[in-house]
């Protein structure tokens, strides 16, 4: 395994608890990726600070006081919120190490390259550890070595022109930041920081915000965003970004073809990730590359014999956490032989943890109508949702797309709270191939967010009861 994030740690456990002999080559000094340091995990750690923060703001409303006589108000120890989030990767990592013994995976510190096609069916890997150089022998390598943000042309990542690393550690939340790209990445940070006080503008170059979700999600987003004070700029073009004396500036021609310019304190650039794929001996096999990303089958072998690549690197498949770890596991079942499903990629879930969340799964409503599909949508606002009001969150609904003639379930999309929760049911509902009315007399505990499914189901027949 040459790459320690979620979709190479994944596959190593599988791999040895399948009973086959598993090395683990990381270059970075800790196991667990992007996801653990940089991604998934930091950013959901940041995001449960700024959501008690926005209940603060309402604690009158919650019947709290603070200090004495109730006259106090809150204070952010940003010192502190870094130092939790700290902890939290810590405290994973070791459970990873743990993992990695208690399973008697091998780790291996160092930077993998192939040598190229396999000798007598044996695959060399070369490791350099900071100049120590060694060699691991193994009958079946698997790639995972994930991916890294885009860059505009010319720009250097520092202390004011962010990606994903550096906006984790800054010593104080920005008065002021442009968030350059809308996609789930950028969001997330816009969401997190305008929670933290940020004045947020948003320069995105498609026509809406979270493109590849479905539309009306894209629309209530951009609403919500507007309505918590979130500047929004759809169809515009990033031209330069540069330092100024206090922070920096970014020109850009508007959706009408005017030249624009805005200044802050910083800037994220949220464009993208590239795949890792350069520098690790690919181009000495028969591994075949499609824009940087690596070309595999149903099970994640490469072109090359023996070869498997996992996680972001991958042509075409969503650059999640759970899409890489999943594909690991399949592909460590086909090399021990054991029973798998390929991974369907229209039902991997897709989550993005703004206030308020996106979940979604399957066709959009755009999708299935390009396909040529006969559909029926149902439809079904949080504001008629008890638990919703309990919550104080009534922004937002759940949208189903169905075939019309069977009534299987072909794309649910949730925007609204725990929105990245309770997807899981219309995933796994999904999964199974379930129909509208299968799930329509399908109990639900209430009061709950689920609920809102129920109803969703129902609004597919005209019959939600709560709207
Ligand atoms: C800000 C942000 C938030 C995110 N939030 C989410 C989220 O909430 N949910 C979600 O599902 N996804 C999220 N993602 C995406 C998620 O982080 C990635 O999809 C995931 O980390 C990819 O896993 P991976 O194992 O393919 O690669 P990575 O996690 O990138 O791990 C690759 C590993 O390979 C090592 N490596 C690279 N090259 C070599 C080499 N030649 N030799 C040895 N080791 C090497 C690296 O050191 C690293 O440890 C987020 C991403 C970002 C940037």
């Amino acid at each position: 395994m040459i790459g320690g994030g979620p979709a190479g740690y994944t596959a190593a456990i599988r791999g040895a608890e399948y009973g086959l002999k598993v090395a683990l080559i990381d270059s970075s000094p800790r196991l667990g990726g992007t996801c653990l340091h940089v991604g998934c995990i930091p950013t959901k750690a940041l995001l449960f600070n700024a959501e008690i923060w926005d209940h603060l703001k309402h604690a009158a409303e919650l019947g709290i006081k603070f200090g004495d006589g109730g006259i106090g108000s809150p204070t952010l120890d940003w010192a502190a919120v870094l130092k939790r989030k700290d902890t939290i990767i810590t405290k994973h990592v070791k459970g990873l190490e743990f993992l990695m013994k208690k399973n008697k995976v091998t780790v291996i510190p160092g930077y993998g390259r192939l040598t190229g096609p396999a000798q007598n069916g044996v695959h060399t890997v070369d490791v350099d550890a900071n100049g120590a150089k060694s060699q691991v022998k193994a009958k079946n390598v698997m790639v995972a070595t994930g991916s890294e943000a885009k860059l505009l042309p010319g720009l250097k990542a520092g202390d004011r022109i962010l990606t994903n690393i550096e906006i984790l550690s800054l010593p104080a939340p920005p008065k002021s930041l442009i968030v350059i790209g809308a996609g789930a990445v950028g969001v997330e940070f816009a969401s997190i920081f305008r929670s933290f006080g940020a004045e947020v503008t948003i320069l995105e170059f498609l026509p809406r915000v979270v493109p590849v979700e479905d539309e009306e999600i894209s629309r209530e987003l951009a609403r919500v965003f507007k309505k918590r004070g979130i500047d929004i700029n759809t169809g515009a073009k990033v031209e330069k970004v540069e330092r100024t004396a206090e922070g920096v500036k970014v020109s850009y021609t508007d959706a009408n073809g005017n030249a624009q310019t805005k200044e802050a304190e910083k800037v994220l650039v949220a464009v993208g990730r590239s795949p890792n794929t350069a520098g690790i001996g690919l181009e000495k096999t028969k591994v075949e590359l499609e824009r940087g990303f690596v070309k595999v089958n149903e099970t994640q072998e490469t072109a090359e014999p023996g070869v498997y690549a996992v996680g972001d690197i991958v042509a075409g498949l969503p650059q999640l956490a759970h899409s890489g770890s999943m594909c690991g596991m399949i592909a460590m079942a086909k090399i021990a032989g054991r029973p798998y499903r390929p991974i369907r990629r229209d039902r991997i879930p897709s989550c993005t943890y703004t206030e308020p969340q996106i979940g979604s799964v399957g066709l959009t409503e755009a999708q299935a109508k390009e396909k040529g599909l006969q559909i029926k949508v149902g439809k079904f606002p949080f504001a008629g949702n008890s638990k919703a009001t309990i919550l104080g969150s009534h922004d937002g609904f759940v949208k189903i797309v169905s075939d019309a003639k069977y009534g299987e379930i072909l794309g649910v999309h949730i925007i609204g709270p725990q929105a990245t929760e309770i997807i899981a049911e219309a995933v796994a509902v999904m999964e199974l191939e379930g129909t509208v009315e299968e799930m329509m007399f399908t109990v639900h505990a209430h009061p709950t967010l689920s609920e809102s499914l129920l109803d969703a189901y129902g609004a597919v027949e005209g019959m939600a009861i709560n709207a």
